[in-house]
């Protein structure tokens, strides 16, 4: 290495240094910069993750019903308002599992995407039910639902109405897509949104879905959007 070289090394070297010290050295009594240091610390905190995951998908169509499936019309409908309000929420981080993929399947036999969630995210599955009946309800994951279950069925009775023979609330331990989590000590709610097959559910959650989107996104972070 020749000199000049090292002497350049060196420059930068020192470059990031120099650029530390100056926010440092610049602290002084003005409030701004106290509320700026607030801000840092504040930022320092990880937010909360949800994962969300729209059922089926990856070859698996889901349940039938009003000439469509669920995967489809989960994909369809209900996906691109879901991301619309997931970007207004600032308390939390909101993902959306690859449409493409199936979580069961990538879980279990492949061994990536689900796979890989980390045990501090929390995962909200939406589906559909079938084959017949009328409402939603919300599969849970401990015994007793927690107060985010609480705001998702809150949801579902309001736009759609609950499903009589749940009243809200059901808690399964033998569905695979919630137990390839379940087995991990993933957190996780699956909100049974409607019956596919049922016409006046499908009618409703596709004329209110903004605004059922916007109350879910509301529900899931317990964060209240503009
Ligand atoms: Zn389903």
């Amino acid at each position: 290495m020749r000199k000049w070289q090292l002497g350049l090394v060196t420059a930068l070297l020192l470059l990031p240094l120099a650029f530390s010290i100056t926010p440092a050295s610049a602290k002084t009594t003005t409030t701004t910069t106290a509320a700026k240091t607030a801000k840092t610390v504040k930022q320092t905190t990880p937010k909360k993750h949800y994962l969300i995951v729209m059922g089926h998908g990856a070859g698996d169509p889901g349940a039938r019903g009003n000439g469509t499936t669920e995967a489809h019309f989960l994909r369809q409908y209900m996906l691109p308002q879901l991301r619309k309000y997931a970007k207004e929420v600032t308390h939390s981080t909101i993902t959306f599992y690859n449409p493409k993929r199936n979580l069961v399947s990538d879980t279990l036999y492949h061994h990536q995407g689900s796979y890989n969630i980390n045990k501090h995210t929390t995962v909200i599955m939406f589906h559909l039910d079938a084959p017949a009946g009328h409402g939603g309800h919300v599969i849970i994951h401990k015994k007793h639902p927690t107060a985010r279950d609480k705001r998702l069925a809150k949801v579902i009775k309001k736009y759609v109405g609950l499903n009589r023979a749940y009243n809200g609330y059901s808690f399964r331990t033998n569905l695979r897509n919630c137990n390839v989590l379940r087995r991990r000590g993933i957190d996780y709610s699956l909100v049974e949104s409607g019956f596919i097959t049922n016409k006046r559910d499908v009618t409703h959650l596709k004329k209110h879905m903004a605004k059922i989107a916007k109350a879910d996104i509301e529900a899931i972070t317990n964060e209240q959007l503009k």
